[in-house]
């Protein structure tokens, strides 16, 4: 078992462990066994016989956010994330994950996502009929979780695209809006592979898949070419499709805009899309003002704890690191937050009354107020 890693065991093994110190689980918790190089010790252990892989020891791989901050700061670039995925994998698939995780996916498998609800008729009653147009070879998906919990993002998301004057992209209304993250962090891989064949058939023959969630933008885009359903061409991020109308457009913007801003890097964004700089370029663009940042933004963001399965298992202490994200915007005294992370965004509004916040689609459609081509 793990046998795949072993470069990585031994690496981690006779490390100082400096990675310890960007981890939010560990940071949060304390427990040296929730430490990068503490998970990793546990499962060399397991690799090795010496430790068996029972009940107790197959909750430990769901103590990670896979955030990659400690892949980021490793000199060896060793990536704990998937090594904890490996792990709940096998702890699925041997009947040993937590009583949390086989429950969450039952539900799951209710109306193929996570919050276990009908979702295509809100999308539906969303927006008007022209914006379903199945004739179009551009399609915008719009995530699961930004239906359920974020909706004003789509309806942004098309404000704007009619103020750039794009009437060329359809809104995505399959019956299915889960990339099928939510399954694979909980390691049901099975159940994975089965959701990404489907939406890989109902997905392939658009020219361009846009998507404004950075995690369904890596699912899709690298995650399903390694199971064959190669999408990796056409998926592109919002702000990469809307890149070009913002150099070539002109546009109005609104007189009083927000400066006080702060702006949160989500890891899948930031280290898993490797977008750093493209939405800060369009959020002073649209305002004049350079977002503040984070003590560690960019390449090294801070998580906002609740990322992979961590929630599931552990929902207070994760909601208990996104608190602790928070804390710096208060002593900055940033009024306005804004993001691009369904699952940050209302994890985020849920543990603060203190701030607004909001996606980045949704700051630059309120910034701009009309668009004419040039
Ligand atoms: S991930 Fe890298 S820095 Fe962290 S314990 Fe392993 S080898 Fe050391
Ligand atoms: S990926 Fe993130 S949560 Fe997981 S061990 Fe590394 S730093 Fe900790």
């Amino acid at each position: 078992m793990f046998d795949e890693h072993i470069r990585a065991f031994r690496t981690c093994q006779t490390c100082p462990s400096l990675c310890q110190s960007v981890c939010p689980v560990f940071i949060n918790d304390g427990i040296k066994t929730h430490s990068p190089q503490g998970l990793m010790q546990l499962f060399n252990l397991v690799r090795k016989n010496k430790l068996d892989f029972n009940e107790s020891i197959a909750t430990e791989p769901y103590h990670c956010t896979g955030c990659r901050a400690c892949t980021e700061l490793c000199e060896h670039n060793i990536d704990v994330g998937s090594v904890m995925q490996s792990a709940r994998n096998e702890a699925y698939r041997q009947e040993l994950a937590p009583k949390e995780i086989n429950s969450f996916v039952e539900r799951f498998h209710r109306h193929n996502n996570p919050f276990s609800r009908d979702l295509v008729k809100k999308l539906k009653n969303m927006l008007p009929k022209r914006y379903f147009n199945p004739n179009n070879s551009i399609v915008y998906f719009p995530s699961c979780s930004t239906v359920a919990k974020c909706p004003e993002i789509i309806k942004d998301t098309f404000s704007l695209f009619d103020k750039f004057q794009i009437d060329f992209v359809s809104l995505f209304a399959d019956p299915i809006h889960c990339c099928g993250y939510p399954l694979l962090s909980c390691g049901a891989a099975y159940d994975f592979v089965d959701l990404a064949e489907i939406n890989y058939h109902a997905l392939k023959n658009y020219k361009t898949i846009i998507t404004g969630c950075p995690v369904c933008a890596h699912v899709l885009k690298n995650i399903y070419a390694k199971y064959d359903f190669n999408l990796s061409r056409q998926v592109v991020t919002v702000n990469q499709f809307l890149k070009p109308y913002f150099q070539d457009m002109n546009y109005k913007i609104k007189k009083k805009v927000r400066s006080k801003v702060i702006f949160h890097d989500p890891c899948y964004l930031a280290r898993y899309m490797d977008e750093y700089e493209l939405p800060r370029e369009m959020i002073s663009r649209v305002s004049g003002y350079e977002a503040q940042e984070f003590h560690d933004n960019r390449k090294n963001c801070g998580c906002c704890g609740q990322g992979a399965a961590y929630p599931i298992v552990e929902r207070e202490r994760a909601n208990q690191i996104t608190k602790n994200r928070l804390e710096e915007c208060y002593e900055k005294k940033a009024k306005l937050l804004i993001s691009q992370c369904p699952i940050c965004l209302y994890k985020m509004r849920e543990q603060s009354n203190k701030l607004v916040i909001k996606d980045v689609i949704s700051y630059l459609n309120d910034c701009i107020e009309e668009t004419s081509s040039s």
